[in-house]
């Protein structure tokens, strides 16, 4: 289970009205039980079940039976698409390991307003399921123009360029390149050529094709990430 305040040894940990819904309601969980907890900072805690009213509960935490497991600097940053698809790339990336998600508005991005607690919920719903112990902020809008300004050309970026369709993917040039890095993938009508020259211009940035075939945005995003960790681990 996901919560937010501070875990350690005897930490009570107060539970809100979805977290005593989901536990006595949905899980039949009751006073007395035991589960495991976890923040996103403190590792995982086997917690005790105090108080479990209709309307409020506690648990108490008993010992940590996992440290941080803190995933490699990748960061995901895309382009908006429609609703089902942006919450399929935020749910993925969190599952595969991303560190943080980053919305981009491109040239050529359609979609409105980014609902950023709606997917920082699903990232923390797909840290849940895949029992993992970190779970990844998804970072405010901005627009790349704004993002690339600003950018700290420490971090790399792979630059995932639908134009570079059918050449042989670029990975084996990122091998072993241990360091920060960070995807980035464009909207459905792909990036624009001033941004493309832009990007080819950073000396960070390296140009990457995923294959011979043109993917959505939203297998490209999980197809990148595989491919990144394979190249660099984890
Ligand atoms: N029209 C499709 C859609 O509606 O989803 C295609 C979208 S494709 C242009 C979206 C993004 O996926 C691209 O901007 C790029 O970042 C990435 N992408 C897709 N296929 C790719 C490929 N073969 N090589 C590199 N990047 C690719």
């Amino acid at each position: 289970l996901y919560v937010e305040q501070p875990l350690g040894e005897g930490q009570p940990v107060p539970l809100d009205k979805a977290q005593v819904h989901y536990l006595f309601g949905v899980m039949r969980q009751s006073a007395g039980g035991a589960l495991l907890v976890f923040n996103g900072r403190d590792g995982e805690w086997l917690a005790t079940i105090e108080e479990a009213g209709k309307r409020g509960g506690l648990l108490r935490c008993v010992e940590r039976t996992r440290a941080l497991q803190m995933p490699p600097d990748l960061w995901l940053m895309f382009a908006p698409i429609k609703k089902a698809r942006t919450d399929f790339i935020v749910e993925k990336a969190a599952e595969m390991g991303a560190r943080r998600i980053v919305p981009v508005m491109t040239e050529f991005t359609n979609s409105g307003r980014v609902q950023r607690e709606r997917l920082q919920a699903h990232a923390v719903e797909a840290a849940e399921q895949c029992g993992g112990t970190f779970v990844p902020e998804v970072a405010e809008a901005v627009r790349l123009d704004r993002l690339l300004d600003r950018w700290d050309g420490a971090r790399r970026i792979m630059f995932c360029d639908e134009a570079r369709v059918g050449e042989t993917h670029g990975l084996p040039h990122i091998s072993g390149d241990a360091g920060p890095w960070a995807i980035l993938i464009g909207p459905e009508g792909g990036f624009s050529e001033s941004e493309r020259a832009r990007l080819e211009r950073m000396d960070c940035a390296h140009v990457v094709s995923l294959g011979p075939r043109i993917l959505r945005a939203d297998t490209a995003a999980v197809a990148a990430m595989t491919l990144w960790q394979q190249a660099l681990g984890d």
